[in-house]
């Protein structure tokens, strides 16, 4: 279905197509080293603050990517937000390792830290050692990363940080991303900024970055001829896609502050609907507030609002459901606190495109306030 207002929309700065235009005239057009992939990657290291970054063709190849860096191989066992979109856990199935879901706390509603100690203490009681934490920074929020990163560290356990609709958030001041060990972007055509379809994997071990760029074009080794003895993959960004992201990059800060303007206006008009909640950042934790979620009283109160929404032709979307509720991963380990499911039962995602007009969103909460 197509919506008047959409829910989270690509929003262009202008700047991009000089930049498809000089890859054109270099003739580099779906090169693996054109200067627009240069220059995007040097931008988002200097932005995220890391050593290095790898662009790729998707958020998940970077998370397929990162799996394999960090050595995970069928039959081990790979900890993972129960309370995120789909695509954080289907590269540990891509491995034919093992996802174990952990819930999340209510205050960010990400992994709960008391709970992914928990699943880790009972994963080694019965026989295996996790390989690696999957940790989602949903809708922007940051999970609450100096108690996960300690857990990290006191078991050893690496963390990748699915940052995938976290770009330009911040923990204690620092950009998500580069907390865990590797952290990933997308570039999808929802997400913050995009390039079409994209993504990146970030870290300060470079040796990462430079692993992940072998790997992601074909591993082909040191030689004149085409000689192989690793499998690789065809997941590096091309260089007309980079120039999108060149374009897209000079207008990160603006999109942040518009998507939280977005947020800070629905808040304040919804303050008087007492079906309606908001959730507010801890101190420290700075959102981009990619989508503007709310919870509500109940099922059928947030159905309804969802159903009036979309008889205005306004699209909204209910909030993730929880994978361990998908058939495809339901018959996999699970540490739940019931949270994630009082989420998706509850919660809705607004209209949170940092092009909104003010009409819009004016328009958006009067019919939830006539409600
Ligand atoms: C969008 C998204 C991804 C996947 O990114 P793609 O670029 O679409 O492959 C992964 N994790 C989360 C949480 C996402 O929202």
């Amino acid at each position: 279905m197509n919506y008047r207002i959409p829910l989270s929309p690509s929003h262009f700065s202008g700047q991009e197509q000089k930049y498809i235009d000089k890859a054109f005239a270099e003739n580099m057009i779906s090169s693996s080293y054109g200067s627009n992939i240069t220059d995007f990657e040097s931008k988002i290291c200097e932005y995220i603050n890391v050593k290095a970054c790898t662009a790729l063709t998707s958020g998940t190849a970077a998370i397929h990517l990162a799996l394999i860096l960090l050595g995970i191989k069928e039959g081990d066992e790979v900890i993972c937000s129960t309370f995120t979109f789909s695509a954080t856990v289907n590269p540990i199935l891509y491995l034919k390792a093992t996802p174990i879901f952990v819930d999340s706390e209510n205050v960010t509603w990400n992994m709960c830290p008391h709970l992914l100690e928990t699943s880790i203490l009972d994963r080694m009681n019965k026989g295996k050692k996790p390989k690696a934490i999957v940790l989602v920074h949903l809708y922007g929020m940051p999970s609450k990363m100096d108690e996960i990163m300690m857990i990290s560290r006191k078991y050893n356990i690496p963390v990748i940080e699915d940052a995938a609709e976290a770009i330009g958030s911040t923990y204690k001041g620092l950009k998500l991303g580069s907390l865990g060990d590797i952290g990933i972007f997308s570039f999808n055509g929802n997400k913050i900024i995009t390039t079409s379809g994209g993504g990146a994997l970030v870290s300060n071990n470079s040796a990462y970055c430079d692993k992940a760029l072998f790997l992601a074009t074909q591993a082909r080794d040191e030689a004149p001829h085409y000689q192989h003895s690793q499998i690789g993959y065809n997941y590096r960004m091309t260089n007309i896609s980079a120039g999108i992201g060149v374009g897209q990059m000079e207008m990160l800060n603006l999109r942040v502050k518009a998507r939280r303007k977005n947020f800070y206006f629905y808040k304040k008009e919804l303050a008087t609907v007492k079906e309606i909640y908001f959730i507010d950042e801890p101190q420290g934790f700075f959102s981009n507030r990619w989508l503007t979620t709310l919870l509500t009283d109940s099922f059928e109160y947030r159905e309804k609002l969802r159903i009036r929404l979309k008889d205005n032709s306004i699209e909204s979307r209910p909030l993730w459901k929880p994978m361990h509720l998908q058939p495809v991963f339901s018959d996999f380990p699970n540490y739940l606190n019931g949270n994630s499911e009082n989420f998706f039962e509850r919660g809705l995602c607004l209209p949170s495109g940092s092009n909104l007009t003010q009409d819009n969103m004016q328009e958006i909460v009067d019919l939830i306030k006539s409600y």
